[in-house]
C-alpha cells in the first residue's frame, strides 16, 4: 500500500525551497538585428524583491552580464548620436538668427555649412523638384526661416495649399512692402519671373506670381531647401 506524502500547508515545495529561480526571456526590443538580449532575474524565494533586468553586453563573445544599479548610468545603452550630415550639423542657422559676424563670406565657406542640396538652391538659384521637399505639404504653425542666415521670412499662416508642389505663402513675414525679401527680375529659362532672396544674405528662396489668394493676390512659391522652420 502506497503511502502518499501529504504537504503540510507550511512546507515548502522543492522548486519553492530553491533560494532562486532563474527565468530567462530574449528581449523582443532590442534582440531583432545586433543580438542584444535581456535576462530577467526573478527571484521568488523573496517575494518582496523586485524584478532586476539584466542587459547582456555581448551573446556571441558571452561577455557576462552584469545587473543594473538603477543609480548608476546604464553603459549598455547607446549614446545620443550626433546628426549624420556633418554639414547640416555645423549650420548654426538651424538654431536661429547668426550674427552679422558670423556669417560665410565664399562659397567655400557656405558650401561647409549647408547639404549639397541647400547650397545648390539657396547659393546657386537651384530648384528642388516638386512634391519633393520638405515643406511643401507642411501644416505646422510656426516661422520659416532663411537656411543660410537664419532671419525669419514667412509665417505659417500665411501658408496656403498652392497645389504647385512647392511651399507657396502669400505674404513674406513683415508684408509684400516689406525688407526681408528682395525681388529681382528674373529672365532665365526663357522665362519673365520675379526671383526671391533673402535680403540679409542673398539666399536664392523662389519666385513670386501674381496668381495668390486675396488679399494679396500673390504666391510666393518657395523651395523648402532654402528655408527652416521653427515650430511653435
Ligand atoms: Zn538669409
Amino acid at each position: 500500500m502506497k503511502t502518499r506524502h501529504r504537504r503540510s500547508p507550511t512546507e515548502r515545495s522543492d522548486s519553492q525551497a530553491e533560494p532562486t529561480t532563474l527565468m530567462r526571456l530574449v528581449c523582443v526590443v532590442c534582440g531583432g538585428i545586433v543580438g542584444c538580449f535581456a535576462i530577467v532575474l526573478a527571484t521568488w524565494s523573496n517575494q518582496s524583491a523586485p524584478l532586476q533586468i539584466v542587459h547582456a553586453a555581448d551573446p556571441v563573445s558571452g561577455a557576462a552580464a552584469m545587473p543594473t544599479d538603477p543609480t548608476q548610468p546604464d553603459l549598455t545603452q547607446s549614446p545620443t548620436q550626433p546628426p549624420t550630415d556633418p554639414a547640416v550639423g555645423a549650420n548654426p542657422a538651424l538654431a536661429g538668427r547668426v550674427a552679422d559676424e558670423d556669417l560665410p563670406k565664399t562659397n567655400a565657406e557656405w558650401r561647409k555649412r549647408l547639404s549639397p542640396e541647400q547650397f545648390d538652391v539657396a547659393r546657386k538659384k537651384g530648384t528642388e523638384r516638386a512634391f519633393t521637399g520638405k515643406y511643401w505639404d507642411t501644416t505646422t504653425p510656426g516661422t520659416y526661416r532663411c537656411i543660410c542666415c537664419g532671419e525669419p521670412l514667412f509665417k505659417s499662416n500665411e501658408k496656403f495649399e498652392s497645389g504647385c508642389g512647392w511651399p507657396s505663402f502669400s505674404s513674406p513675414i513683415d508684408g509684400v512692402k516689406g525688407t526681408t525679401v528682395a525681388e529681382h527680375e528674373d529672365v532665365s529659362h526663357f522665362m519673365r519671373r520675379t526671383e526671391v532672396t533673402c535680403r540679409r544674405c542673398g539666399a536664392h528662396l523662389g519666385h513670386v506670381f501674381n496668381d495668390g489668394p486675396p488679399p494679396t493676390g500673390l504666391r510666393y512659391c518657395i523651395n523648402s531647401a532654402s528655408i527652416v522652420l521653427d515650430k511653435k
